[in-house]
Parts: structure tokens; C-alpha cells; sequence
């Protein structure tokens, strides 16, 4: 059984440790930034940061709220960028963890198609073509280690386990959640290894928090169909 997180934002304050101890573990460099009247830093996620504190000020329920989303990949379960990629070689899930993980061959794919296969918006590229994303701190995890972004969690906003321990944690605190918010809800939680708890519509939070033109089975239908003639493509190849 693979792993998953649980993210709960209604404990997430927004102290960011998640995102300096994720740049801190991948040796990532510090963005340049400038004031946009707003708490969140940076503007987005980028090649260089994997890990974002999302930050939306909004009026719910007649009340203005500070609404917090730490934003990365979903490690989903059909990924649609590894179906796009059709390539082991640069884009595959580590059957053990269920981490989907990018290596340099990105940089063979035609990166828009991947981006945009994404129904979460996650991947980024850079200059040189290749693709980036969260790799679930795969290297941590294969020896026994928490992810660093919920090693350093304080709040216990941010989990991570055994598939089915995460889905009941979910479950139970969606029951305990909906008591004062009805409106509670788990994030595609049948199609994603990253499964969100949102105490209101999670699009208040961010625009691509749930997916976007998704199948039933979570794959894009571009992705999806593409997978499906991927074969014959390669068949003609080796004719030709
Ligand atoms: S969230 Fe996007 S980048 Fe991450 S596995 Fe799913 S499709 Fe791929
Ligand atoms: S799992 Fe690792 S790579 Fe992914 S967001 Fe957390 S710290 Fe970053």
C-alpha cells in the first residue's frame, strides 16, 4: 500500500516551515520578491519552489477569514502528467511510495503538454526545458523519514503515512470539522496521494485546489486519450 498526506487547513497557520524546510532539504535557492500587499511569498511556485503557503483574505459567512493553503503536487494516482509523458525514463511512480517522480529527461517532453495536462497546475519548468514539482521527499521517505515539510509542521496541519491511516485520519476530522462547517470537504480524495481538508469551497482557497476537467478517473481526457493511441504511435514508430 502506497503512502499519502493529510493536510488539514484548518490547523495550518501559515508559519511557512513547510516551505523553508522544503527548499532547505532540495538545496533549493531563495526567490527574488517584492511586496505585493500580501502575506503569501512568492507570487507562485516556480522550478525552485516546490512547496507554497497559499494566502486568500475573504469574506465567508458574513466573517472575513484568513484562508491558508500549502500548495504541491497531489502524487495523483492515475497521474495525468505521467500518461501525457508516456515515458518511464522522465516521468514514473515509485510503485513502493506512490511518489510520481520527474528526472532530467523531462527535458525531452514537450513541457506545455505536461503543464498543461496537470489538473492541479503543479509542474514548472525551467530555462533549459526541464520539469520540477514536490517528489514527496522520496529519498526520506524510502529510508524511514517524515517528508521535511511535515517533519517541521507544528500545528499538525501537515501528515503523512500508510494510505488507509491517512484516509481515516481525513474522515475522522471531516466528521468533527462539518459539526461547525458544513461545508467541509475532502479534495478528490479517491484520486490524489495529497488529500485536503477545506472548512468552505475550496476554490475561496485556490482557483486549481480541486481538479480541473477531470475524467472520473481522475485523468484528463487529453491525457487519457492520448494514453490510449500512445501504443499505436509506437508501433508505427518501429515499422517505419
Ligand atoms: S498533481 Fe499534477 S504534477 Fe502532481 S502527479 Fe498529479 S498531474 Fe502530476
Ligand atoms: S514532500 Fe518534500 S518535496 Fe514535497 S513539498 Fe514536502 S518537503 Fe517539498
Amino acid at each position: 500500500m502506497s503512502k499519502s498526506f493529510f493536510v488539514d487547513t484548518t490547523l495550518c497557520t501559515a508559519c511557512r516551515g513547510c516551505q523553508v524546510a522544503c527548499k532547505q532539504w532540495h538545496d533549493l535557492p531563495a526567490e527574488d520578491t517584492v511586496n505585493r500587499g500580501t502575506y503569501q511569498n512568492p507570487a507562485d511556485l516556480s522550478f525552485d519552489t516546490y512547496k507554497l503557503v497559499r494566502m486568500r483574505e475573504e469574506v465567508v459567512d458574513g466573517k472575513l477569514r484568513w484562508l491558508f493553503f500549502p500548495d504541491q503536487c497531489r502524487h495523483c494516482i492515475e497521474a495525468p502528467c505521467e500518461a501525457t509523458a508516456g515515458d518511464p525514463a522522465a516521468i514514473f511512480t515509485n510503485q513502493a511510495t506512490g511518489a510520481v517522480l520527474y528526472t532530467a529527461n523531462t527535458d525531452q517532453l514537450v513541457a506545455a503538454e505536461i503543464i498543461e495536462s496537470c489538473p492541479y497546475n503543479i509542474p514548472r519548468k525551467s530555462a533549459d526545458g526541464t520539469l520540477a514539482k514536490c517528489d514527496m521527499c522520496n529519498d526520506r521517505v524510502e529510508n524511514g523519514l517524515q517528508p521535511a515539510c511535515v517533519k517541521v509542521c507544528p500545528t499538525g496541519a501537515m501528515n503523512f503515512g500508510e494510505r488507509d491511516d491517512m484516509l481515516t485520519l481525513a474522515k475522522s476530522r471531516l466528521t468533527e470539522l462539518k459539526a461547525k462547517f458544513p461545508n467541509a470537504m475532502l479534495l478528490d480524495p479517491d484520486d490524489v496521494r495529497t488529500i485536503y481538508l477545506t472548512a468552505f469551497e475550496p476554490t475561496l482557497y485556490h482557483e486549481s485546489a480541486v481538479a480541473s476537467a477531470t475524467t472520473g478517473s481522475g485523468i484528463t481526457r487529453q491525457a487519457a486519450l492520448r494514453k490510449m493511441f500512445r501504443p499505436f504511435k509506437n508501433i508505427a514508430s518501429h515499422l517505419a
